[in-house]
């Protein structure tokens, strides 16, 4: 949450730092702000405004030209409201230096009463203003914007990545991180600093990454990484591999668009590599691991949760070990049993969903092996894992995941196949066959995308509803829930999706006359196809009117079919959660809300 830049360089900051803000708004929209070092040693350049950036770019009359360096922030509030006093950057009293920062301070109220106390006023309720004059109080004997920022890091507790600029530097941008996100991107003498790569891919390709407790001092020419003692740390490069083009709209209404119907590249790209000419399944990231295991574990949260209860049916099937599913946000507070014969496998797009990241350290604290499946190289979670697989969904910019969904649970099967192979609990024979199975998945997608218009036209019929349920048995059980959460939070409806046994189980009670219900049916093959039948007798005699999604092997009688292409029944939800994002999505477009940007939600959520 909340998207951090920092430009130092011959080119204009401002519309560096801008741009850079332009990508990564998604990231958090309350509020934008930025902080400009135009004259040495004269107050910083200072705007900020509640609302979108394009408020704060309403606002911006001149480039100023002459600014040497320059850091950005779109905020997600967690400590005071979207205000224009609240917007970061914040500022010193003599106004020569500013601090931005993604994360929460936990100890900020006793630094507030100290700092008080020590006659700083504050203008903001945020957690972030106590950064800035604790900075300003140890820069007064350091007279080193690096040394303070590494003292003031000593004293912070809780989580934070945090950008300043002091005008006796101008040129100059320090960086500080703790279980929140940062980047350097090293251009040709100039030099970016951000919560994540999309911000500056279009002038480099070239990164490096941060460790946790790392401050980093940029000047155009130059990168210097230490720990909060002063000692220098060698910090990590990597290139990108993400084309900046794949973090543009292209000719598509939303990013969201775009995401889906990159949906069927994103799938081949993850699968990749991943089948040699015998048909076996490779996977060397996962070497070092102990396959003798006799649980696994998936951590994850939101959609990534999602993708680990449509990933938990092959991954057990085919190992034959017994696989749970937890909420990471849960895990911690409770008293769970691990050892070192179980395998976590987290789940995050970013890599630095908060909650995910801390369940991982518990599970490592508790002896377990870790995994995790990414989108996103370097950023933590991989970092502090045993092993990673990379999805290779590129950039996803849209709030509401699309593509890095898929290509989780695609991860997940692989993984699975590759489990079943070391384990033998799977013959060859049945892995090639799995193999053709997954690799057609990618046309199959692209079948459903090309015949999306009438679903979008039918959607629209469905506007005024105030409710949608969603129904599914066995692998379409997550997907019912996946389709229910991308409606919550584009279309902003009471939506919830329920296993089709537990439908007399109680929810049958909120069926009326008119509830639209979107049922997932499996195909006739499945021993779960008929019950799933009658569950749809079942609504539809009280009055339900049902959108079934299914393949050609299925004969139903609804007033609305929507076929998807036909793949086995545990591979299904890659095809089947495709018609129900098109839903949500026309839904939050016909309802006239902001579809990239949902109210309240930031993509990466980086605070617990
Ligand atoms: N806690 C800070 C605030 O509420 C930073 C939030 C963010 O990460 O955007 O201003």
């Amino acid at each position: 949450m909340c998207g951090i830049v920092g430009y130092t360089g011959p080119n204009p900051a401002l519309s560096k730092v801008i741009e850079g803000l332009r990508r990564l708004e998604y990231r958090g929209y309350d509020s934008a702000g930025v902080a400009l070092a135009t004259t040495l040693s004269q107050p910083l350049f200072v705007a900020k405004k509640a609302g979108k950036l394009i408020n704060l770019e309403n606002e911006l009359a001149s480039d100023h030209a002459s600014a040497k360096s320059g850091i950005g922030h779109t905020r997600w509030a967690t400590h005071g409201g979207p205000t224009d006093e609240n917007a970061h950057p914040h500022i010193s009293d003599s106004g020569k230096l500013a601090v931005i920062h993604n994360g929460i301070i936990e100890n900020y109220v006793e630094l507030r009463a100290y700092l008080e106390k020590c006659g700083y006023k504050f203008n903001s309720e945020t957690d972030t203003e106590s950064v800035v004059h604790l900075l300003s109080e140890e820069y007064k004997t350091t007279k080193d914007l690096s040394a303070a920022m590494r003292l003031v890091c000593q004293k912070l507790r809780g989580s934070f990545t945090l950008l300043a600029i002091h005008s006796d530097d101008p040129e100059t941008i320090v960086g500080a991180r703790r279980n929140s996100p940062l980047v350097v991107g090293l251009g040709e003498e100039e030099n970016f600093l951000a919560s994540d790569v999309s911000a500056f891919i279009a002038h480099t390709k070239r990164a490096l990454e941060l460790g946790q407790d790392q401050v980093v001092t940029v000047t155009p020419n130059e990168v210097n990484v230490t720990d909060l003692f002063g000692n220098g740390v060698t910090p990590k490069a990597f290139e990108i591999t993400w084309d900046a083009n794949s973090a543009e709209r292209g000719g598509f209404a939303h990013f969201m668009l775009k995401e889906i119907f990159e949906q069927p590249k994103a799938i081949s790209d993850t699968l990749a590599g991943r089948f040699n000419d015998e048909g076996k399944v490779q996977i060397p990231e996962l070497k070092n691991l102990n396959l003798g295991i006799d649980r696994i574990l998936i951590l994850a949260c939101g959609t990534a949760f999602h993708a680990g209860l449509i990933g938990k049916y092959a991954l057990e099937e085919w190992s034959k070990i017994p696989v749970d599913v937890e909420l990471a946000s849960e895990f911690r507070y409770r008293k769970p049993v691990l050892s070192k014969n179980t395998l976590v496998i987290t789940i995050s797009q970013s890599g630095e969903t908060m909650d995910t990241l801390m369940a991982l350290r518990y599970a490592k604290e508790l002896g377990a092996q870790t995994l995790s499946v990414c989108n996103t190289i370097g950023s933590t979670i991989p970092r502090e894992s045993d092993a990673v697989f990379y999805t290779h969904a590129g950039p996803e910019i849209a709030v509401a995941s699309t593509k890095a969904l898929l290509t989780q649970i695609v991860g997940i099967h692989l993984v699975g196949l590759f489990i079943a192979q070391e384990k033998s609990s799977l013959s060859t024979a049945q892995i090639n066959s799995l193999a053709a199975e997954l690799s057609a998945l990618p046309n199959k997608v692209e079948e459903i995308l090309e015949t999306v218009e009438p679903l979008r036209e039918m959607t629209r019929g469905f506007k005024e509803a105030t409710s949608v349920l969603f129904l599914g048995r066995h692998v379409g059980f997550p997907a019912a829930l996946e389709g229910a959460l991308k409606l919550k939070e584009l279309a902003y409806m009471h939506a919830e999706g329920f296993a089709g046994g537990e439908l007399k189980h109680g929810p049958i009670a909120l069926i009326e006359q008119g509830t639209p219900v979107i049922a997932v049916l499996p195909p006739e093959s499945s021993e779960i196809a008929e019950k799933m039948r009658s569950n749809i007798q079942e609504i539809k005699a009280r009055g339900a009117r049902v959108i079934a999604i299914a393949d050609s092997s299925i004969d139903i009688d609804v007033p609305h079919l929507i076929r998807i292409p036909k793949t086995i029944e545990l591979l299904q939800p890659i095809l089947s959660i495709v018609p129900m994002q098109v839903f949500a999505y026309e839904m939050a477009v016909a309802r006239g809300n902001d579809v990239d940007q949902p109210r309240n939600l930031a993509k990466s959520v980086t605070v617990e």
